[in-house]
């Protein structure tokens, strides 16, 4: 039944005139997925800079090896960070999009952005695997699919590397959004295990997610994959949302097509 949606939803696609995947105007002949004003904009957005060590929005004068004045101090366990652009602007639209309205075609055009910018990380060539951060069944339940997974294997294919489900998550008591920045961590404490048959030790890592506001969630997965060994554990998402501004919560009712994943 699902495969059948997907089908119909993509011959609905060919059918209707190409409008751009941000603001919806028809497309001229010349155009690939934006009009021209939503591609200056999704290039000034991809070409802000950030820390390397936590994904915060950073001049470079502002950060050295050790970081940047976010995490220079806490020292988070994440050995290097890839990010698409900031949450607010034009990523986070086209996350929505993927997420809560699951607009497919993003779903191509998000692994595109997340792999070049990872590829874009001198670690990237040491990568043994990618590993999407686990989905609670609540979380699931609530998209009917598992956005997450889904970008870590397209971004996988993309890069040559496989997207293996080496965490499961247990315990977690709220979704993360739900919460103030003060009370993330406890909430993720201790919440992700690596899987049973997974194969960790001396591996190079990179967790997927698609947004991260305090890297608290990004942490635990990292502290969880150390513990069982893994040598070296980086992050890559499309988005970082401020400290002062978190992501608001788009919700979809038109959940009817969504594909479970
Ligand atoms: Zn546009
Ligand atoms: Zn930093």
């Amino acid at each position: 039944m699902d495969a059948l949606r997907r089908v119909l939803g993509l011959v609905a696609d060919l059918l209707a005139p190409r409008a751009c995947a941000l603001c919806h105007r028809t497309l001229g002949p010349g155009d690939l997925d934006w009009c021209p004003a939503c591609t200056r904009e999704i290039l000034a957005a991809v070409a802000v800079d950030y820390c390397r060590r936590c994904g915060e929005t950073a001049s470079p004068h502002l950060v050295n090896e050790a970081g940047c004045r976010h995490c220079r101090d806490r020292r988070p366990p994440i050995d290097g960070f890839a990010r698409v652009g900031r949450y607010d602007g034009p990523i986070g639209e086209m996350i929505r999009g993927y997420k809560f309205r699951r607009e497919q075609r993003l779903d191509r055009t998000l692994g595109v952005m997340l792999a070049d910018a990872v590829r874009s990380r001198p670690w990237c060539a040491t990568l043994d695997a990618l590993v999407p951060v686990p989905a609670s069944l609540a979380e699931r339940w609530q998209y009917r699919f598992y956005p997450v997974g889904l970008l870590a294997r397209n971004v996988g294919r993309r890069l040559g590397l496989p997207a293996l489900p080496m965490l499961t998550v247990r315990g977690k008591k709220r979704r993360q959004v739900e919460l103030p920045q003060s009370d993330r961590a406890e909430n993720v404490h201790g919440v992700f295990q690596v899987a049973g048959h997974a194969r960790v030790a001396g591996a190079r890592l990179c967790l997927v997610d698609d947004v991260t506001t305090s890297g608290a969630t990004l942490a635990e997965c990292a502290r969880a994959l150390k513990r069982a060994g893994a040598a070296e554990v980086y992050a890559a998402v499309l988005a970082k949302a401020g400290r002062d501004t978190p992501p608001p919560e788009h919700r979809t009712n038109a959940g009817t097509s969504l594909t479970a994943e």
